[in-house]
This record gives C-alpha cells, structure tokens and sequence, in this order.
C-alpha cells in the first residue's frame, strides 16, 4: 500500500501494491495523480505532500520575478517527465507562499528540497539542468 496525495486537491490516496501509479485517478477529484510535470501547489497542499507522501517528493521553490527560476522550470518539468510517478514533482511560488517559504528557511531562488519520509533529506540553490537534476535526486 503506497501513499499519494493529489497535487490538485490535496487528498491523500491509497494505491494498492501492484496497481499501475503512473495511471492512477485521485479518489476524491478525479484528476491524473501523475500528469508527467510538476503542479503548482498551494503551501497547505505540499505540507500535505510532505507529511503523508510514501514516496519521496522534491519541490521547486520559485517566483515569477526570478531570472534563473525562468531556466529552471523547463528543466524541472523535464526530469519530472522522467522519474514521475517514483518521485513526486511539486512547484512553490515563493510569493504566494511567503510564510511557509520563510518556515522552510528559502533564502535565494530557485531552490530545491527534498523531503523523504516527512523529513528534509537535501537542498540544492541554483538552476540546474534537468539530468543534473535526476542525477542530485538519485543520489538522495
Ligand atoms: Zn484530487
């Protein structure tokens, strides 16, 4: 039994072992629990992802004034592309979110953090691009 929370509606789903996540729905929502590129999450939603997610989640913190976030998103969707539904790809716009951006200790954008097992587990500042990116998170 594996744990996944939809990026749209926040739900924590139970996918059972041997079902196909790549294609699962959310239970509640009806939308694709993977859709092969990163969602832009609310600060409630990727604390949700943070404490019931099974599988590791790494998430973008990012802004839309950002030059580098510019270079940087492109590639994040790639590797999400990639290593969805293994890992889960979640975005974070450091403006809408400013409290929980300053809780997680963002200082420059963009930055990425993973969290496995409700735990930070590493961070990394800077764009990257995208096979530097699944290769930063397989080494987590
Ligand atoms: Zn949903």
């Amino acid at each position: 039994m594996t744990h996944i929370v939809c990026s749209h509606c926040g739900t924590t789903n139970r996918n059972p072992d041997g079902r196909d996540l790549a294609s699962g729905k959310c239970g509640k929502c009806g939308r694709q629990l993977f859709e092969g590129q990163p969602v832009d999450v609310s600060g409630a939603i990727l604390e949700k992802h943070i404490a019931k997610s099974d599988i590791p989640v790494l998430v973008e913190v990012w802004a839309p004034w950002c030059g580098p976030c510019k270079v940087m998103g492109p590639q994040f969707e790639a590797a999400a592309k990639q290593a969805e539904p293994g890992l889960r790809f979640v975005k974070l716009n450091s403006d809408d979110n400013q409290a929980l951006s300053t809780r997680l200790g963002i200082r420059g954008i963009p930055t990425m953090i993973m969290f496995k097992h409700r735990k930070e587990v590493a961070r990394v500042s800077g764009a990257m691009s995208s096979s530097d990116i699944l290769k930063w998170a397989s080494a987590q």
